[in-house]
This record gives C-alpha cells, structure tokens and sequence, in this order.
C-alpha cells in the first residue's frame, strides 16, 4: 500500500472569497509558507489541492513552522494514502494501534469529496470495524471522544490523522496592503502590530527614541519587539525607524503647557508615523492604544490626537483588557518578565484627561511644527528586523 508522510494545512476564512481572490490569497499563502521552510533551512514539496495544502518533508519539522503562518486554521500531520476505504482503514488502525486502548470513548470522523461508492458514514463506518478487529471494546463517542481519527476521501486520495496543531487563523500576509506601527518598549504596541499582520497587513515600524528623556532600557526594548515580530514574517524583514524624539521634547517642554505634554507627545508621533507611511506608500498608521489605560488615552484625548493627522489610526487593542493583552504577547514571544527603566521623564504629574482641541492647536503653534516633523522623519534611522536578527541599513545620502 502506498503510503506517505506529509503535512496537510487547513485554511478559513479564505473560502468565503471569490475565485480570483481564494487564487491571490492561495498564492501569498503558499509563498509565506515556501518563505518561511526556507528560512529554517528545510527541504520540502508543496502539493495544493482544493481547500487544502499538502506539504512533504520532515513533518516534525514543518508542522510547527508552518502553524505560525497566518491564514491557516490548523495543521495536521498525516498520512496520505490512496482513497480505497481498505488503504484508509489499513492506515487508520496504524494510527489507533498507538493510542487506543479498549473501553476508551472513540470516534471516527470520515469526510468524502468527488469520490463515489459509499458515504461519508458508511466509510467511518467501515474504519471503525477494521479498528474494532485489532483494539475491540472501544466506546463509540461522537459528542466527548477521548480520541479521533480523522479520515478524508478526495479524489486524488485518502488522507488520515488524528491531530490538530491548531494555527493563527487570519488572513495570509500581504493581502491586506501595508501600515506603520508606532512601535514602543511596552507590551501594547507589539500585539497591536501582531494582530495587524495576522489579518495580512504588511508592517513596518516607528519608534519615537526619547534619548535622555526616556528610561535606559527603552530602545532596547523596543529593538527587541520588532526582531520577534520578524518571526512572524519569515523572509519578509519588518523595516524600524528609529527616530529622535529629543529636539521635539527639548522644544515642547520649554514652551508649551507641561499638563497636555502626553498629548503634544503623542500627537507629534503620529505626525512622524504618517510622514514615514507617506515617503513608503502605507496607508495607516497603527498604535496599541487601549481605551482608558492612561490619561492621553481617553474617549476624548484619543479624539484629539486621531485630529492630528489625515491617514487612518487603527487601534487594534482599543477594547482589550491588559490580560487579553498579556496573554498574546506572552504567546507571540514579546512579553518582557522584567523589562527595566523604560520611565518617561516627560510625563507631568497630573496629566490632563481632556483636552481642547484649540487649547491643544494653539500651544503647539508656539513651535514651528512642519520643521520639527519634516527633520524627525528626514533624520530617522533604518533598521531592518528579519527572521528575529536586526540590522542597521546605511542609506545612500
Ligand atoms: P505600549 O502601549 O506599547 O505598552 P506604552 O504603554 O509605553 O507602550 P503608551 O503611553 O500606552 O505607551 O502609548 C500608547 C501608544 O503610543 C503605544 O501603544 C505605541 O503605539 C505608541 N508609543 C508610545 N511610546 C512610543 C515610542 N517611544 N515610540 C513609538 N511609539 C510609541
Ligand atoms: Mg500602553
């Protein structure tokens, strides 16, 4: 009997799209996959059928690499055989004779698509007496089994598992266009620019170097989440401009009302987001504001900054609670145990909850603003993090 090892990656969402759309979002799909095995080094063979993509090679190995690939619900690794009920129930029992036992509760989910001769049912039926021979006095249990094996009839062949390593879901990257995220030492802006990228968005980011007005440890930190977020686009590389936030802060905190300096802040840097997205074609800018986590992210503060520029601010964290928080980045690798200084010296005592935007427009008119945004953005550093290193890329004057 013929019989090979592969993985086999069940995809959504995507099957909700038109054809020509699935076949875009198929092709970005397999070259991230593609992307990421050779990134690791590892050989394999891609095969792609409706629905599903069958990836030969060491299984092991590429099951838990490609389950990091967005767009994909989970991966099994099985065993594809020929769509011959015998082949599949020879191989089922190869499966049940290492992990079922007698009185466990058991159940077979049998699937068949364009092949004939019997039904779905009848088919696990059919697997469930070969098994039954070899490991008798299982329970049959289709509502709570302890185990299951997964069998599917296709028309190129039979395909038999009895694991699901589940996946990111989302959409494949680099279908969705391309944003900048304002990317910080803390653990918010990370998840933000995760999640952004789960749902296929291409990102690059800014961070905003406080220099002697931020703690010491925040520019590392900050380095650090975008060479994990790298991980998660393979080949890809995220770009991170490093910007000096010193000449704004110099300037700000000598003139301006020091109650609104969270606001000045935060509203300077998205001027900078969007002057970097607009010089590189993105088309928002991306922060892990949180709604009411600190003062300048109030209902109304978070009004007043959106005010300040004309590209999109999505705000993927806006409704979560820190926990929900906490758990992606911990899952995602970028929750720091003990991430050290990274205090602003800036931040007034009692920061103000609401803002007027005039009061706000008429204290930064005493800066000369266009200037201040136009040397930031002109002055920035490129980095490039890619697959979890980073790197300093000297740009031609
Ligand atoms: P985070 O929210 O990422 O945990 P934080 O709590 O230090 O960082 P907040 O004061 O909550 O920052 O800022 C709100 C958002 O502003 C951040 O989520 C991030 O998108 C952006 N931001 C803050 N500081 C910086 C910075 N130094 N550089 C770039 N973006 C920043
Ligand atoms: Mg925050």
């Amino acid at each position: 009997m013929e019989q090979n090892t592969a993985v086999m990656v069940r995809i959504g969402e995507l099957w909700l799209k038109s054809e020509p759309v699935k076949k875009q979002f198929m092709l970005a799909l397999t070259r991230n996959i593609k992307a990421a095995l050779d990134t690791q080094e590892i050989p394999h063979t891609l095969e792609e059928y409706r629905g599903r993509i069958l990836i030969y090679g060491d299984a092991e190995r590429i099951a838990p690499v490609v389950s990091r690939i967005f767009g994909i619900v989970d991966v099994s690794i099985c065993e594809t055989t020929t769509n011959r009920p015998e082949d599949m129930a020879q191989t089922a029992l190869k499966f049940a004779e290492k992990k079922l036992k007698s009185g466990m509760r058991f159940a077979v989910r049998a699937r068949r698509q364009h092949v004939s001769g019997f039904t779905s049912q009848q088919l696990a039926g059919m697997i469930a007496d070969v098994i039954w021979e070899k490991i008798p006095d299982f329970v049959v249990d289709l509502d709570d089994p302890e185990y299951e094996i997964f069998v599917e009839a296709r028309e190129y062949g039979g395909i038999v598992y009895d694991e699901r390593i589940t996946g990111q879901g989302g959409l494949p990257l680099g279908t969705a266009g391309r944003a900048v995220v304002l990317l910080s030492a803390g653990i918010d802006s990370p998840v933000a620019a995760w999640l952004m990228m789960k749902r296929g968005v291409v990102m690059s980011a800014v961070f905003m170097d406080g220099g002697r007005w931020a703690g010491p440890a925040t520019r590392s930190l900050a380095m650090d989440n975008a060479r994990i977020l790298s991980t998660w686009c393979p080949g890809r590389g995220l770009p991170l401009w490093i910007v000096n936030l010193e000449p704004f802060f110099d300037a700000m905190t000598a003139s301006c009302d020091q109650h609104y300096t969270c606001l000045f802040c935060k509203r300077f840097m998205m001027r900078v987001a969007e002057g970097v997205a607009e010089l590189n074609k993105m088309e928002a800018v991306v922060s892990g504001e949180n709604l009411g986590q600190v003062a300048s992210q109030t209902l109304q503060n978070m009004g007043v900054i959106t005010a300040s520029i004309k590209l999109p601010i999505l705000r993927p964290l806006l409704t979560y609670d820190k926990e929900e928080t906490i758990a992606i980045s911990r899952k995602i690798g970028t929750y720091h145990e003990s991430p050290g200084n990274t205090g602003c010296l800036a931040v007034p005592k009692k920061p103000a909850t609401r803002s007027a935007q005039e009061l706000i427009e008429s204290e930064e008119h005493k800066l000369d603003m266009d200037k201040l945004i136009q040397e930031a953005v002109l002055s920035a550093k490129l980095w490039i993090a890619k697959d979890g290193e980073i790197f300093q890329k000297i740009l031609n004057e």
